[in-house]
């Protein structure tokens, strides 16, 4: 079969994409228009033809990776999505050509042995007891659990299902009742939200904790918010919190959080789906201190981690509340079958999911546990310096003093320069940023994913900005 030569093509082709992105030789972004786009790439006439290989194939793959962003290139600031590992690609590749649907043991019994390893490995870093290989042996203790979904959204979601089914035992039969509600902050992502509206308590139904000028939740105010709630004959489902904020990457005191949450009986949600990964460095994981309180956390690998899209982990503390998410009678799905191994179907929303364990996995092993700490170490550090380095600057102000790796902060002038300037250094492909609005003020907004990225970068990225502002 052509399929070693066709792959022998593609591996080349994405090594040299690999050297032209770091090196800087190729724009960051470059977004021809959709129309063009869609002929250069000779899409319809490829499918008419078929037998895309060798050389169209090689034609073909160049074109493709032409038009990507290229998350390699040091000057990638933009989103919080891993610059992936090669091994962790490698991962995608054999999971996509395998194709086993791991869900239920059987289907896939070495990728569901790989889910149960990752699940434990991150339980163990929050502090959770790990599951037992077999949970008939478990006895009375109380242990961890997870499952791995296709991203952070659907792993806040899922936990708030589970969140819900704790608090009202009949959901599943009798749907819900009329007076469920949610406790978060408005800096929390949207997918809390449209999470919330899913589940049909909508937003009117979210009440937001009073935070901080960084938007860090305040404690002391929790017991009014509690008291609001209860005011309007509300029943809270659980408390969000933020391990750490998506705009400017504020961790909440998730200590003096959980042993409120404790004390009311409130399930306690950690969104930790950029910032969690801060727990596998000795240096950093006090900013997540009383992590371990929580009820659910969520954790992404393919943001912090190096891990490709998507391998997200929704971790809880007992393992029961997620086998009884979805529906309180599960257990029939889960030790019954006279099998070698077990079945996360009922933990998760997706049927079909792919083996996505293997895509961390890979990384982890390639790296090892201290090669993924001094990661986002380096990352760590290198948004400091650039912080300390704009600060000092006269015609640049910084939102807040960075926790994490994300950074915010506008040159001066209004709202508008900055959206311009952002256009400005997309269009010239050399840097790639996000912006974001804090109190209510637009800033630029660079997250440090790329190991590559220097200091250096982030001068130069300067330079540009004001060159771009000057020409008005
Ligand atoms: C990225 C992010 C999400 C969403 O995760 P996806 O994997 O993109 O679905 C949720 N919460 C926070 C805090 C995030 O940073």
């Amino acid at each position: 079969m052509s399929f070693v030569t066709d792959a022998k093509i593609v591996i080349e082709a994405l090594e040299a994409y690999y050297r032209q992105s770091i090196s800087r030789e190729k724009p960051v972004i470059d977004q021809p228009a959709l129309e063009r786009l869609v002929t250069d790439l000779e899409l319809a006439a490829s499918v008419k033809a078929g037998g895309l290989s060798g050389q169209r194939l090689s034609q073909f793959i160049g074109k493709y990776l032409s038009s990507t962003t290229r998350l390699h290139h040091p000057a990638y600031l933009a989103h919080q999505v891993a610059v992936p590992h090669p091994s962790g690609a490698l991962g995608s590749l054999i999971d996509g050509f395998t194709n086993n649907p791991m869900s239920i043991y059987e289907m896939g019994p070495g990728a569901a042995g790989i889910e149960y390893f990752v699940v434990n490995w991150l339980l163990e870093r929050v502090g959770w007891g790990p599951a037992p290989l077999n949970p008939r042996d478990a006895g009375s203790q109380e242990y961890g659990g997870g499952v791995l979904t296709h991203g952070g959204s659907l792993a806040n979601l899922t936990a708030l299902v589970a969140a819900r089914s704790r608090l009202v035992p009949g959901i599943w039969q009798e749907g819900n009742p009329p007076d469920l509600a949610l406790l978060a902050p408005a800096e929390c992502h949207y997918s809390i939200g449209r999470a919330a509206g899913i589940l049909g308590i909508g937003r009117r139904g979210i009440y937001p904790l009073d935070v901080d000028e960084q938007g860090r939740i305040l404690p002391d105010r929790l017991p009014a918010a509690e008291r609001r709630l209860r005011a309007d004959g509300r029943r809270a489902i659980a408390l969000v919190a933020n391990a750490c904020s998506t705009p400017v990457g504020i961790y909440d005191p998730l200590q003096e959080i959980g042993e409120f949450c404790h004390e009311r009986n409130i399930w306690f949600h950690v969104d930790g789906a950029h910032g969690a990964s801060a727990l596998l460095s000795k240096q950093h994981r006090h900013l997540l201190r009383g992590v371990e309180l929580a009820d659910s956390l969520t954790w992404d690998a393919h943001k912090l981690m190096r891990t490709p899209n998507l391998c997200a982990a929704l971790l809880v503390r007992d393992h029961r509340t997620l086998d009884h998410a979805f529906e309180q009678e599960a257990s029939y799905l889960f030790h019954e079958k006279d099998q070698p191994g077990f079945d996360f179907i009922h933990r998760q929303m997706e049927c079909t999911k792919a083996g996505l364990g293997l895509r961390l996995f890979l990384v982890l092993a390639a790296l090892g546990e201290r090669g993924l700490a001094e990661y986002i170490e380096h990352q760590f550090q290198v948004t400091m310096e650039a912080y300390a380095y704009i600060q000092g600057l006269p015609d640049f102000e910084c939102a807040v003093r960075p926790q994490s790796n994300i950074l915010c902060f506008r040159f001066q002038g209004n709202d508008e320069l900055q959206l311009r300037v952002r256009s400005g250094l997309i269009a010239r492909g050399n840097f790639y940023l996000s912006t974001t609005v804090f109190q209510g003020r637009r800033y630029l907004r660079a997250v440090f994913m790329n190991p590559e990225t220097s200091l250096e970068d982030i001068k130069g990225l300067i330079h540009e900005i004001r060159s771009l502002a000057a020409k008005g």
